[in-house]
């Protein structure tokens, strides 16, 4: 039986790949994109490649556009089996970086994106997860969320002061375990994954683990088995160069 999937913001960098790898295991995959002509051009790129890829417009943000989402993928397959909630923005780069320069309206924006967009979509494609016989849902955090690891001196995300991005990842943690407890019993597993520190537009480039990389935590966790977990951080370790993968520390 083929599996449908929807990534967020899914027309370039980690989505895209995410896209792609959930596509080589045979997945319908549906893009979903802000922008029309990006998204677009990000589907036409994986058909090109004989894969069974859709264009969804999703803005995250935007109750309308959400629903518009649910409503045509509830007419087109009546279930879903995954969402990848991937979409995300760092926010601006304000005064020193330390936690006094950052302000509301950044702090609102990001939350927008990466905390509450993924609540919207998440509750708008419930009953369609809950219609496809083992939903995945994957909510893609970040190492710089974990509190045991930023609060540690001896950690490379020690030096990070600016509250919006990691703050709203330690958020998303919190909300996938809060998801995870409801569903626990039922086939639908919530996980939240770790791609690593991936060279994509979100950081100029400067990560050391390549899209296709940063992925691979991604689609391991949208392709669980009945087995796997439900309610982990889980994904790229950094420095642990004996178990490249595994459980982060919240
Ligand atoms: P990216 O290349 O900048 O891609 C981000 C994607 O999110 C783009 O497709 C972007 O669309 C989309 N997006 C932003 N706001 C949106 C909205 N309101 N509605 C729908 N889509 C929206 O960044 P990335 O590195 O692949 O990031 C993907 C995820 O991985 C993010 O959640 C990020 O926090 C997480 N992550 C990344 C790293 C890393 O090192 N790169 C590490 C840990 C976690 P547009 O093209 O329209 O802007």
């Amino acid at each position: 039986m083929t599996t449908t999937a929807l990534i967020t913001g899914a027309n370039k960098g980690i989505g895209f790949e995410v896209a792609r790898g959930l596509a080589v295991r045979g997945a319908t995959v549906l893009v979903g994109a802000r922008d029309e002509g990006r998204g677009r051009a990000a589907t036409e790129k994986l058909t090109a490649e004989g894969f069974d890829a859709r264009f969804v417009h999703l803005d995250v943000t935007d109750s309308g556009s959400i629903d518009r989402a649910a409503a045509w993928i509830g007419a087109e397959f009546a279930a879903l089996d995954v969402l990848v909630n991937n979409a995300g923005i760092t926010g601006e780069l304000e005064g020193d970086g330390k936690a006094s320069a950052t302000t509301l309206a950044n702090l609102r924006k990001v939350y927008e994106t990466n905390v509450f967009g993924v609540v919207a979509v998440t509750n708008a494609l419930l009953p369609l997860l809950r219609a496809a016989p083992a939903a995945r849902i994957v909510n893609v955090a970040s190492e710089v969320g974990s509190l045991t690891l930023t609060t540690d001196p001896e950690s490379p995300f020690a030096a990070l002061g600016a509250i919006p991005y990691p703050s709203s990842k330690t958020a998303l943690t919190m909300i996938t375990t809060l998801y995870a407890k409801e569903f626990a019993g039922t086939p639908i597993k919530v996980n939240a994954a770790n791609p690593g520190y991936t060279a994509t537009d979100l950081n100029g480039h400067t990560g050391f683990r390549t899209p296709a990389q940063g992925a691979e935590p991604i689609v391991w966790l949208a392709t669980l088995p009945a087995d796997g977990p439900n309610g982990k951080h889980w994904g790229h370790r950094w420095g642990d160069t004996e178990h490249e993968y595994g459980e982060l520390p919240w």
